[in-house]
């Protein structure tokens, strides 16, 4: 269906080449793919990747845009938010990918985190999450709710006992007109699940009525892209969810399921 969360060599992490990326999803008959590369704001959390030359980037999406015609192709980037910056302006992309990558004062999140109280550790990062969207407006999608789960020792569900924080998170994006996305990138591995949870995406529906959902592998490698786009496209429908979306041009557009 879509995928709004790719990697590509532009980010430290990735070495997958945009033409690559296009095949695989021209091949996968994907109607949408946006490139969305790492540019965390805040340098002071760990591994805090950022696409270096953001002129030579915006170029290369602009190429591929105007040369791509099977497959609608949009130009993202991957915002990592924290509560310490003040947003992030740069009007030349389609839309932003909202992500949390770090708690202040957390000195490593990408290796297993092992701590007594994992549901301080989920709230201290809603708390975080939630100063961080404060401070942007512009269209786009949340990314991996609940990060968190792929580090915590024993990959535990954020606890129900969170679940007025979590519908603060929806409260929040609503009134800033900001989508959510469906984390294929543990549904094979680690978590087993999506990001976020099946139970959290249920919530969402509930609260806010399942508007401006999109699909993001979060693939860091080409034969990732698209990954689990038609199941979680499926588990979508069952929910009642009619439309899918992805943002042009900073404005929303939905597909039919
Ligand atoms: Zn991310
Ligand atoms: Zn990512």
């Amino acid at each position: 269906m879509l995928d709004l969360h790719i990697h590509s060599h532009f980010s430290p992490d990735s070495e997958s080449r945009i033409e690559d990326i296009i095949k695989k999803a021209e091949k996968m008959k994907l109607k949408v793919i946006g490139i969305s590369d790492h540019y965390d704001l805040e340098d002071r959390v760990p591994y805090a990747y950022r696409v270096e030359d953001m002129d030579h980037y915006y170029k290369a999406l602009e190429f591929y845009k105007e040369n791509t015609s099977e497959v609608k192709f949009l130009k993202g980037i991957e915002v990592g938010i924290q509560s310490s910056i003040n947003g992030f302006e740069d009007d030349r992309f389609d839309y932003f990918i909202y992500s949390v990558h770090g708690l202040p004062g957390i000195s490593d999140m990408s290796n297993e985190i092992v701590v007594k109280d994992y549901e301080k550790f989920y709230r201290d990062y809603f708390d975080e999450m939630l100063a961080a969207l404060e401070k942007v407006h512009k269209p786009g999608f949340l990314g991996h709710m609940d990060y968190p789960r792929r580090y915590l020792k024993g990959n535990p569900e954020v606890p129900k006992s969170l679940y007025s924080k979590v519908w603060d998170i929806f409260q929040i994006l609503k009134e800033k007109d900001i989508g959510i996305e469906i984390n294929t990138s543990n549904m094979d591995r680690i978590v087993f699940d999506t990001l976020p949870s099946y139970e959290l995406i249920k919530e969402y529906v509930r609260i806010t009525g399942g508007n401006l959902i999109t699909i993001g592998s979060d693939a860091h490698t080409v034969n990732k892209v698209g990954n689990f786009s038609e199941k979680v496209t499926e588990m979508l429908k069952d929910l009642g969810i009619k439309l899918i979306y992805y943002c042009e041009n900073w404005e929303y557009s939905g597909l039919m399921i």
